[in-house]
């Protein structure tokens, strides 16, 4: 069975679908001109985040049983065009939420005890700098958690339990079995009320079209003039126009952003001019323990449909019900 990767995966996934002998293609890079002609011969794909998933390219993969998400969103898979061709769709689901926390929760600390900030002043010999009490603690502050799924609960958690802070979260859909689970330690709220009341505002939410801009001008101009605003999520859930306004005229005190309206980030953008913000290249889930995690979970999900078992985390089940899946006949009518 052949599976394209148009973007290397970890070596511990490589040998998992060796031991099955797949035959591996990685393309040469993730343009879609480049991907285009690869796909055609394709059973499996494992996705990252390099390239999106076009009508185009499925059109194209003619062979192609499933499209294995490394990741747990799916805004770089067209999962409708996939469904009408009969494509298994799957997402890594919960295997980056404690790398995902880890990271906002470091963005936390980094731009409560302003470390850039002093980092950069000892080493401009301007050691005085320790006089203006510049740090803040994080200590019985209030958290806000826009979304309060795997990755907003689990960082709630830590914040709770490590820092005995305040967690307030605005999560309409959320089920009432997880709200009763958790309100000995979470008060779920409005939006407006979460945003005027929070020292920190973490948003975890996807990316849809109910959530685009999700964060803008009105938004921002609710919170407090010390919070910081933190951005795991997806670029468009903020509208960075707005975000950049309101930390030029000091409306909010920081943020910490590991996701942009564009990636990469262009070099004009003015994010990067700002001090009061801290930047990283989404690389929140991408830590050592997390990417082979990831891997693996996605070269596992292809190689279960390879075999004619149900996979994890299907994001279009409906095309388990059609004619393609339906009595596990996957092998007989792709290969
Ligand atoms: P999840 O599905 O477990 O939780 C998402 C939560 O958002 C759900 O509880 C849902 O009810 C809520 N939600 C949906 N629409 C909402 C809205 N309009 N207002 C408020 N809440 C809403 O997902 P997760 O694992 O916690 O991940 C959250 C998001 O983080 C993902 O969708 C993904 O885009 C992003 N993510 C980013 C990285 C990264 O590297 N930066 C890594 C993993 C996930």
């Amino acid at each position: 069975m052949n599976v394209l990767l148009p973007q290397a995966i970890e070596p511990e996934a490589i040998a998992l679908l060796d031991r099955e002998n797949c035959t591996i293609t990685t393309a040469p890079d993730p343009k879609p001109e480049t991907v285009l002609p690869l796909i055609k011969d394709a059973h499996g794909l494992i996705l990252r985040t390099g390239i999106t998933i076009t009508p185009d390219l499925i059109e194209a993969a003619d062979r192609l049983m499933v499209i294995s998400r490394t990741g747990g969103g799916l805004d770089n898979v067209d999962v409708a065009a996939a469904s009408e061709k009969g494509i298994i769709v799957t997402s890594n689901l919960g295997v980056n939420t404690v790398s995902v926390a880890e990271h906002v929760l470091s963005m936390m600390l980094i731009l409560s005890k302003r470390l850039s900030t002093l980092d950069h002043a000892v080493r401009n010999g301007n050691f005085a700098i320790r006089y203006q009490n510049l740090p803040r603690d994080i200590n019985g502050k209030t958290i806000g958690l826009m979304g309060f799924g795997r990755i907003g609960c689990e960082l709630g958690k830590i914040c709770r339990q490590a820092f005995d802070m305040q967690v307030i979260a605005y999560d309409p859909y959320l089920a009432a079995e997880k709200k009763n689970e958790c309100h000995s330690w979470v008060r779920m709220v409005e939006l407006k009320e979460m945003l005027s009341k929070s020292d920190f505002i973490s948003i975890h939410v996807p990316l849809t079209d109910q959530t685009r801009d999700l964060v803008d001008e009105a938004e921002l101009s609710l919170m407090k003039s010390d919070a910081i605003l933190i951005n795991a999520s997806r670029g468009g859930v903020v509208n960075e126009t707005a975000l950049i306004k309101a930390l030029e005229s000091k409306k909010i005190a920081g943020a910490g952003l590991d996701v942009f309206s564009e990636e990469p980030v262009s070099g004009d953008n003015p994010l990067l001019k700002l001090e009061n913000v801290i930047l990283t290249p989404h690389t929140a889930a991408l830590t050592r323990e997390c990417v082979a995690r990831m891997a693996t979970e996605a070269a596992t999900c292809v190689l279960d449909v390879f075999a004619g078992r149900e996979p994890r985390n299907v994001a279009n089940p409906k095309v388990l019900e059609s004619g393609r899946w339906k009595h596990n006949r996957a092998f007989e009518s792709a290969v």
